[in-house]
């Protein structure tokens, strides 16, 4: 059967008519400006590599800049390590291994609750720099990055003088050099995600941050040595892909924990095939949303809002395929859409920001290039009118409707604020149609009947499945995903297992 155009507007229409006391169109509440101060934060011009304990100039002597999305201005200068550079890293690591995993558990603990406890009392400064250099909204770095960092922090190390208890009746020891690998999305919970539980469990580390974020790596190196860890136990290599995939090949790493694309997860795992490195990888997502007609249909928005527009929709686990049941279809579009309309879009240090800048102009030009091939397929795309800052990279909060399960926009990660939206009319075709992707890294749940949610849960093929709430993160609870998703787990006794010889 063809779509009906005019289906949709008829439901906006309805919801207008059901809900007088809502101004529709822009500007419910007016907001003044409310940016956030950044006279306190201190940034170096130029940082080198974290090393043995210190900044160090790189042996490549390249360097390169890292700036603001928002006003593409640059804020500083950042070394791009070379091979000798991740040479001297590992190194460094591996003397350091010799001391740090023979220290008591408990001794181990202290510093990184030391750790944890300093996060928290820069958690101001972090969270602005967090935006800075990534454009995220200071509301988000603010209430959720850097708590959840401090929060990973403060769990393993309670872990790290109970190890025998996570593993009863087994011997646990240490790896040895964990390489470490993150993205730009959330630049330092990544870095906290992989560094509390290998140091828990007594492993040194080298950690290679994303090259456009790289600044609160380097204000978490300064708080490294304000904890007075030992020299060597954690070492940060700036730079880009390339000086990933020499700590990649490096023969001194016993472990790599990678979290980024499927497509370079994919390289990681042919370049470690029959070596005895460990390897966990944490790769891209396509989340299926799935909304229920019985499910409360206010709550939904905001879960579907929460899903794609949080972080700018740069997030792996971001529900950007909505799967609605078709009798509640043009009800919840037309909520939906009027909910988008109220999300404020700009620049991410405003603490009323709901919608930040994009990480790069190269991210901005991937989710341009895909929405314009969602519009070439046939798709219908829904973008509210909303003024964007005249510099730095910005992207509308965006939907398409009438979406096939073939269309790009469907298949692929945009990593972007766009959400595509598809029905279904039988939990079975939901089901069908969220597990119908090589990806299988989250999804959502929203029912009002307990009994559909463990009935879908278990048909699921994807490593965390929220219901009726959405993006929920915690420390105890293992994250992961199936298929091309990746595999190992981070958060809980299941990530602390990945940096553990359990024997
Ligand atoms: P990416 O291009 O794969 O980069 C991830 C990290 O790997 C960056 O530090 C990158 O350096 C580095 N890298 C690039 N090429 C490499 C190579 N050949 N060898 C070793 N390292 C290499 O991914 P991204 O675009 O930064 O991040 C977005 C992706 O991460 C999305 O697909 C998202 O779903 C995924 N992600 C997954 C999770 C999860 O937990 N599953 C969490 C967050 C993000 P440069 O930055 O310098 O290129
Ligand atoms: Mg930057």
């Amino acid at each position: 059967m063809a779509p009906n155009p005019m289906k949709f507007v008829d439901g906006v229409a309805r919801v207008k008519a059901e809900r007088p006391a809502l101004e529709f169109g822009t500007g419910v509440f007016e907001y003044a400006p409310a940016p956030e101060a950044t006279d306190h934060v201190r940034l170096e011009p130029r940082y080198g590599l974290f090393v043995d304990g210190g900044f160090v100039a790189p042996k490549s002597e390249r360097w390169f800049d890292t700036v603001n999305p928002a006003t593409e201005e640059k804020l500083a200068e950042v070394a791009d390590a070379g091979e000798a550079d991740v040479d001297a890293a590992v190194k460094a690591a591996r003397a350091a291994f010799r001391t740090w995993s023979k220290l008591a558990g408990a001794e181990r603990g202290k510093y990184v609750y030391r750790i944890a406890r300093l996060i928290q009392e820069k958690a101001r400064e972090l969270a602005i720099v967090e935006t800075m250099d990534g454009g995220k909204p200071i509301k988000e770095a603010r209430d959720v990055d850097v708590p959840l960092a401090a929060a990973h922090f403060f769990y393993h190390a309670g872990w790290a003088d109970k190890l025998p208890w996570a593993f009863p009746g087994r011997s646990v020891a240490p790896l040895g050099v964990c390489g470490q690998i993150i993205p730009w999305n959330f630049p330092l919970l990544m870095a906290a995600w992989k560094l509390a539980p290998a140091l828990a469990a007594g492993n040194t580390v080298v950690l290679k941050p994303a090259e456009t974020t790289p600044l609160t790596a380097m204000k978490l190196a300064e708080i490294l040595r304000e904890a007075e860890l030992p020299p060597g136990v954690v070492n940060i290599v700036t730079g880009a892909g390339e000086t990933g995939a020499h700590l990649v090949n490096h023969p001194g790493v016993a472990k790599i924990a990678f979290t980024g694309s499927t497509e370079v997860g994919k390289l990681i795992q042919r370049a470690l095939a029959g070596t005895e490195k460990r390897l966990t990888l944490e790769l891209g997502g396509k989340a299926a949303n799935i909304v229920f007609a019985d499910a409360a249909l206010d709550q939904a928005v905001e879960g579907i809002v929460n899903g794609i527009y949080f972080n700018q929709g740069h997030v792996c686990c971001a529900g950007s395929r909505l799967l609605v049941e078709e009798s509640i279809e043009e009800d919840l579009l037309a909520r939906l859409d009027w909910r988008i309309r109220q999300l404020r879009v700009g620049d991410p240090l405003d603490k009323n920001t709901d919608v930040g800048a994009i990480n790069s102009r190269a991210q901005l030009e991937k989710i341009r290039e895909l929405t314009r091939c969602g519009v070439e397929e046939g798709a219908h795309l829904h973008q509210p009118e909303c003024a964007l800052p005249a510099r730095g990279f910005f992207f509308p909060p965006t939907y398409f409707t009438h979406v096939a399960q073939s269309h790009r926009i469907a298949r692929e990660e945009i990593f972007g604020p766009v959400l595509a939206v598809m029905s279904f009319r039988t939990p079975d075709e939901a089901v069908e149609k969220a597990n119908n992707l090589a990806y299988g890294l989250s999804a959502g749940v929203w029912t009002d009947k307990g009994a559909k949610i463990f009935a879908m849960t278990k048909r699921l093929r994807a490593g965390v499945v929220w219901a009726n709430t959405f993006n929920k993160f915690d420390p105890t609870s293992p994250f992961g995903g199936y298929k091309e998703s990746g595999f190992g787990r981070e958060g809980g006794v299941h990530g602390l297992e990945a940096y553990v010889e359990v024997s």
